[in-house]
């Protein structure tokens, strides 16, 4: 069946070269080095992991309670009392 074949082997080419430029398309990208919204956030300042929701938040700005694990910070009042609270019980 010498048609299918070479239908297959249409196909398969298209296929590689589908593939050849989505692959140079990101080579392209990578060189231009387009900035994501995610990377700006990491190069930013060193960010610290509210212990009760997860939340990341800048230090600076964030509630922050002291204990003998040192310090927590935490992105509202909220989460900073809950903290407390449990923290009360376990003790
Ligand atoms: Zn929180």
């Amino acid at each position: 069946m010498v048609l299918t074949r070479f239908v297959f082997y249409v196909l398969l080419a298209l296929l590689l070269a589908r593939a050849l430029r989505a692959f140079l398309g990101g080579v392209a990208q990578g060189l231009h080095g387009k900035p994501g919204p995610s990377r700006r956030i990491e190069t930013g300042v060193r960010m610290a992991r509210d212990p009760v929701c997860g939340t990341f938040i800048v230090p600076s700005s964030a509630l922050a309670v002291r204990d003998a694990d040192g310090v927590h910070h935490f992105c509202s009042a909220a989460c900073r009392n809950a903290f407390v609270a449990r923290a009360r019980r376990s003790s």
